[in-house]
């Protein structure tokens, strides 16, 4: 059903995505007409699939960035504190920017370091002054540890897939904070992990997934293919 959300247009996208029932919030809405996609890649920005980034990375599917807002969407009002984990393309980073305002702040994390240049340069184009305000502020390193100088977060996506659940992740949430992840080794499921106010942790099953071997957050992924 998500791949049918194709469109030429980033609006008809958004409108095809809204129609699929795939989120429903005004906020995701105006986030991702905000956000045009064609600033972030290059090849089909408008076809609901994955596309390549080079360095061995693809931005995620259309559906599958309106599902992670959607599933976020308690924790991204405005004045709150995000982490993305694989920002790749910066994409997913400036509608988390929209979604929470001048007030709030969101850290991308992403372990390539020519993407990180990439994403630098899409979010300075497309947003400028968010970088120099640090509205956005955009890390070279390794995301399976967090950020620990900006926790704790309200909310912390991860686009790569974990081997287990990230301890260090949940760690850094505030109480309450939800944390987006896929998890597994050959094939994934989306876990919604959610601390409440008093730290206790539980999580839920959303989806399952399947998430190409580049993407996979852990240096397992050369042992296991
Ligand atoms: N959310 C981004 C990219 C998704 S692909 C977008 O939609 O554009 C997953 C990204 O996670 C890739 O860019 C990959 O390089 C990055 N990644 C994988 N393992 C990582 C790690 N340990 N630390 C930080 N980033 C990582």
């Amino acid at each position: 059903m998500a791949w049918y959300c194709s469109a030429n247009s980033n609006e008809g996208l958004v409108n095809n995505l809204k129609t699929a029932k795939i989120f429903k919030s005004e906020g995701v809405e105006k986030a991702m007409k905000a956000v045009d996609r064609k600033n972030y890649v290059s090849q089909g920005p408008y076809n609901d699939t994955p596309q390549p980034l080079g360095f061995g990375a693809t931005i995620s599917a259309p559906h599958m960035h309106a599902y992670a807002l959607q599933y976020l969407e308690p924790f991204l009002k405005p004045g709150m504190k995000v982490l993305d984990v694989g920002c790749g393309s910066g994409y997913l980073t400036a509608c988390f920017s929209e979604m929470v305002g001048p007030e709030g702040k969101v850290i991308g994390i992403e372990h390539i370091k020519e993407l990180v240049d990439m994403s630098r340069r899409n979010i300075q184009k497309d947003r400028p002054g968010y970088l120099e305000s640090q509205r956005i502020i955009l890390v070279h390193g390794d995301g399976r540890k967090g950020y620990p100088e900006e926790s704790p977060y309200d909310c912390i996506h991860v686009g790569a897939a974990a081997e287990k659940e990230p301890h260090a992740l949940i760690d850094q949430l505030k109480a309450p904070g939800r944390l987006f992840v896929p998890v597994g080794v050959k094939s994934q499921s989306i876990y919604q992990i959610d601390k409440d106010e008093n730290g206790k942790v539980t999580r839920k099953e959303l989806m399952g997934v399947m998430v190409p071997y580049q993407n996979m957050l852990d240096d397992i992924k050369y042992e296991n293919f």
